[in-house]
């Protein structure tokens, strides 16, 4: 049975309000702000525009949560129930996650349905099912002593998100944070609230005690900014952009030393060796690797380095599988992709493009498509010959622009490929197992995935080094950020 999405959608009327307390609330002051669809233009919501108030009572709340007990001190396999049923309800309302999230901010319904929504439920049955089978340790004492060393609950957790994953990166950061006890208080993008939203009132129908899971719809610098220096939240988990990374690293500085999880921007090069065994299947996946998700994903491989000798035939199929990637109506559910997040940055994307056209050549799309009232769909680019030190192989455009450069040997491949402050991934393409190794090792990046694109599942630490951040989401490794070891020791003797 095929879905009819566009009806499903219009029958949506989704609820912007906050969730303070096990409550949906409105700002203390009344704001609200306009929540658009970047396809149509067409207002979906008014959501709550909070502002330093409604932190303050959101996390005096969380906090009177933690110290209450009734779901920092229940037991593993109870909080264990309670994140299994929300993963079971979170399928259950798999059609209106997903429809939220692609009206939100563009993504085709295709993988919002297929990808987003599904992960998200995994990563809480994960989390759920890995809490009551970590232990922690007794370590060698004296005789006459024991120590335990128990992974402790921080307390409060601000996690602020981004908009390209709304639903899924909110999954990897509050099922290891509510996993482990803590009281979370969620703070989602500006332009595309509406899945966290819904996802608190389903984790309130699973069980989760009232403050546990806040969720604070607001602008960054007034929400964001109100967590990052308040003197209650013990730790902000982060994905965005390296320069509010910073402002959140100055802010746990002047404010308590909160700890902070960053998972921040990303320049990720796709490395492709002539002695690579498939060159079609390659070429394939630099095309999903930089023009999945419109090209908006922080580890995207918007980078192409080919080695000179496969260039021409390696490009010619590149620009083949990047056809598919045509933008169209997000709820078609056919499309594999649709319109960037907003007018604003389908500008900004474009801003790139001119600037590769002015000082390099494009060999395929380059072109800005109109649908209705909505300019927001820009066709997958690829851009070449623009000089080395070019400052677009270097920052993040964070759309549909790949860049490619070619080089001789494995030397100049990753120095080129390191010549970035980020360091979140890279990939490498090689018939050669010996070289795979040597070029994996000697590659700055948080993930190198080798003859597959952008590796990335449950059991892996996903994260980056340099600019791209600190911290991992995803893995046993993911409950770092939401802990602390505390040392007991028992002098008996
Ligand atoms: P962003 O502008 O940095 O925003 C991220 C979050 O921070 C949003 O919730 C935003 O709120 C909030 N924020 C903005 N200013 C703030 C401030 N002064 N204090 C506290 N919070 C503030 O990033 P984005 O445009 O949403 O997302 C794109 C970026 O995320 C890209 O750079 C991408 O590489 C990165 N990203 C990284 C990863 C990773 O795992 N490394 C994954 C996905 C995305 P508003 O929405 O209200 O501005």
């Amino acid at each position: 049975m095929t879905t009819d999405w566009h009806t499903l959608a219009t029958d949506l009327s989704p609820d912007g309000r906050a969730v303070i307390g096990g409550a949906r609330v409105d700002a203390a002051d009344g704001a609200t702000s306009g929540d658009v669809d970047p396809a149509t233009g067409a207002t979906l919501a008014q959501v709550a525009a909070l502002g330093p108030a409604d932190v303050d009572r959101a996390v005096a709340g969380a906090r009177a949560a933690f110290a209450g007990g009734e779901w920092s001190r229940a037991g593993a396999e109870d909080r264990k129930a309670v994140l299994l049923r929300l993963a079971d309800l979170i399928d259950e309302h798999g059609d209106e996650l997903a429809l939220l999230d692609t009206l939100d901010m563009g993504k085709p319904i295709r993988e919002s349905r297929g990808v987003d929504v599904p992960g998200s439920a995994a990563t809480f049955r994960w989390y759920a099912e890995a809490i009551d089978k970590i232990s922690d340790e007794i370590p060698a004492t004296p005789p006459g002593s024991t120590a335990l060393v128990t992974r402790e609950a921080l307390g409060v957790v601000a996690a602020i998100t981004p908009w390209n994953y709304p639903l899924e990166i909110a999954a990897w950061k509050l099922a290891p944070a509510l996993a482990l006890g803590n009281s979370v208080v969620h703070k989602p993008a500006s332009v595309s609230p509406l899945s966290a939203l819904r996802l608190a009132d389903l984790a309130l129908e699973a069980g989760l005690p009232a403050g546990v899971l806040n969720v604070l719809p607001g602008s960054g610098p007034r929400v964001g900014g109100a967590l990052a220096h308040h003197r209650d939240v013990d730790a902000i988990t982060f994905t965005g952009s390296t320069a509010v990374a910073r402002t959140l690293l100055a802010a746990s500085g002047a404010s308590t030393m909160k700890r902070l999880s960053l998972e921040a921007g990303g320049k990720s090069s796709n490395l492709v060796f002539a002695d690579v065994d498939d060159l079609d299947a390659a070429a394939s996946a630099a095309a999903d690797g930089a023009f999945y998700n419109q090209g908006e994903v922080c580890s995207a491989n918007s980078r192409l380095l080919v080695h000179a000798s496969i260039r021409e035939e390696f490009l010619a199929a590149v620009a083949r599988h990047a056809e598919a990637y045509r933008p169209g109506d997000p709820l078609d559910a056919a499309a594999r992709s649709g319109s960037l997040v907003s007018a604003a940055h389908a500008d900004a994307v474009w801003e790139a493009i001119g600037t590769a056209r002015r000082d390099g050549h494009i060999v395929a799309g380059g072109q800005r498509l109109t649908r209705g009232d909505s300019e927001a769909f820009i066709v997958p680019t690829i851009a070449t010959d623009l000089p080395a030190d070019h400052s677009l192989h270097a920052e993040e455009v964070f759309g549909p622009l790949l860049t490619v450069e070619t080089f001789e040997d494995e030397d100049e491949a990753i120095a080129r490929a390191n010549a970035t402050e980020y360091g979140l991934a890279a990939s490498v393409w090689t018939g050669s197992l010996a070289r795979a190794h040597r070029v994996a090792g000697r590659l700055v990046a948080g993930t190198v995935s080798v003859n597959t694109m952008d590796a990335l599942g449950l059991t892996t630490p996903f994260g980056g080094f340099k600019q791209s951040g600190f911290g991992r989401d995803l893995s046993l490794h993911a409950f770092d950020a939401y802990s602390a070891l505390k040392t007991t020791w028992i002098q008996f003797g």
